[in-house]
């Protein structure tokens, strides 16, 4: 803690500027603390859009901003541009990839989640997963350079492979995926192309559990397994995937052929949450989240905070998701603490308590499902779901300027028919294209083109 007349405010160090670490920094504005916000990025990105960027909907840009812009009005904050590699907490110092070290009195972590491929990392550069801006673009350049391949071989031999899209995991990352293939193909892309229909492209999902959205109401699953039927895109469930390879996925003995794979089957904690628990001495649960008291504190450490999916808090016997309301709700407390402690009332403050809103799933351009809580309870499916998501997001999107233009997208793609941000950026090469336009099984008659 900083000492007594020697002017120094106490310092809190956030890592992290996500949902969590933003929020905390918003509510420690007004108090009398200098605060440092660390991010490896320089910007926040807002990932419930991060497909949209994916299937070419929107730009990076209508979806991230720079964490500097955001907290420019906090006079108070500082933010450095940084990865954190490691802590010492008995000193009370933060170590990061530069060399650099920070000194707080209180730390704020909240570096989220990444994704798990079960052991298997080899499979990340076959099937990408979403977490990032670079992810987006990677899954754009792969999903467009399929068709663009498919077109150009079909120009060279007169058959192309199957436009197949597996998508590993049925939760709300790989429904949204899924849809989004599938509208762009059928709805968007065929008009572009000459010698392909790219509304013959076939999107699977291949979910291992025995539920396509298994987080969600029974009623809620069942709609979205019919939405996205009608999109034309298949589900398996109890769909056990043992190997992913350029080219093909396997489902125990069985091969599935791919031109382009995509991840959204696991997620496991920031690594930060486990060097913390080893400075700290504590543990972590098995997704490598760090276990925390009711005041969001790991046992012992009212100095530390840990928030949003790195964050492992139970409320009412269950855990809390690993979604953006808890990570904001929980920064809001965290920044309220440090007030309350400094004032030397941290005893007064209630336990956090997460305030489920509800949750939602879009499938494609104007469906949804969603698990409304507030302000009324209702499970609703289709157009209004759809609307409503629309409405919460453009809500929640962090500056003024990203939401007009991503509004005016929408709307543009809406009715126009159109997607705008087709961009292939990079390299030409997709994993296994070379193996699948070898082999025998082509498309040699798209169904409408000549
Ligand atoms: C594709 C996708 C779709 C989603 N859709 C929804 C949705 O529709 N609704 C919903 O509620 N939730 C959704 N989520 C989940 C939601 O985005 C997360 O729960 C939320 O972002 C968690 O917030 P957080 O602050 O814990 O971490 P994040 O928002 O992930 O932020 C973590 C920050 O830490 C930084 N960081 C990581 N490691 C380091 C390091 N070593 N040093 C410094 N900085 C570091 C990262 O750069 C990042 O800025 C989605 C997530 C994804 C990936």
């Amino acid at each position: 803690m900083a000492e007594q007349g020697t002017g120094r405010r106490p310092r809190v160090v956030i890592v992290g500027a996500g949902f969590g670490g933003l929020n905390a920094a918003v509510g420690l504005a007004k108090l009398p603390v200098d605060v440092t916000v660390v991010d490896l990025k320089n910007h926040h990105t807002f990932q419930p859009l991060l497909y949209q960027v994916a299937l070419a909907v929107l730009s990076p840009g209508d979806i991230a901003q720079p964490i500097r812009s955001i907290l420019r009005e906090n006079t108070n904050t500082e933010v450095i541009m940084d990865a954190v590699v490691g802590f010492d907490t008995v000193e009370r110092h933060v170590k990061l990839k530069s060399g650099a070290v920070l000194i707080y009195d209180y730390l704020i972590l909240a570096t989220g989640s990444t994704h798990s491929y079960f052991g298997k990392d080899e499979w990340a550069k076959i099937a990408p997963g979403l977490k990032t801006i670079e992810d987006a673009t990677e899954i754009r350049r792969r999903v467009l350079l399929a068709f663009e391949l498919a077109e150009r071989q079909k120009l060279e031999t007169g058959a192309h492979p199957p436009l197949n899209f597996v998508i590993v995991g049925g939760g709300p990352t790989g429904v949204e995926l899924a849809g989004s293939i599938s509208d762009i193909a059928k709805l968007y892309m065929t008009k572009d192309f000459r010698h392909i229909d790219p509304g013959t492209a076939q999107v699977l999902i291949l979910e291992g559990s025995p539920y396509i959205l298994g987080a969600y109401p029974e009623d809620l699953q069942k709609k979205a397994v019919e939405q996205l039927n009608a999109l034309g895109v298949r589900t398996r469930t109890n769909a056990h995937v043992t190997d992913i390879q350029p080219g093909y996925v396997m489902v125990g003995d069985e091969r599935v052929e791919s031109v382009c794979t995509l991840w959204a089957a696991g997620v496991q904690a920031s690594p930060l949450g486990k060097l913390i628990a080893q400075s700290l001495g504590i543990e972590t649960d098995r997704r490598g989240s760090v276990i925390v008291d009711d005041h969001l504190h790991p046992a012992g450490h009212p100095e530390v905070f840990v928030l949003g999916d790195l964050a492992h808090f139970e409320q009412d016997g269950k855990q809390v998701p690993g979604v953006a309301q808890p990570a904001m709700q929980m920064g809001t407390y965290a920044a309220k603490r440090i007030g309350l402690l400094l004032e030397g009332k941290g005893d007064k403050q209630k336990p956090f308590r997460y305030f489920d809103k509800g949750d939602m799933a879009t499938i494609g351009r104007k469906a949804a499902v969603a698990r409304i809580v507030w302000p009324f309870h209702a499970n609703w499916s289709g157009f209004m779901a759809w609307l409503t998501w629309l409405t919460v997001h453009i809500f929640f999107l962090i500056g003024f300027r990203n939401r007009l233009s991503v509004f005016r997208q929408w709307a543009y793609t809406y009715v126009r028919f159109r997607d705008g941000v087709r961009l292939i950026i990079g390299s030409q090469e997709l994993p296994g294209w070379d193996s699948l336009a070898s082999s025998e099984n082509q498309v040699t008659k798209d169904d409408s083109k000549a």
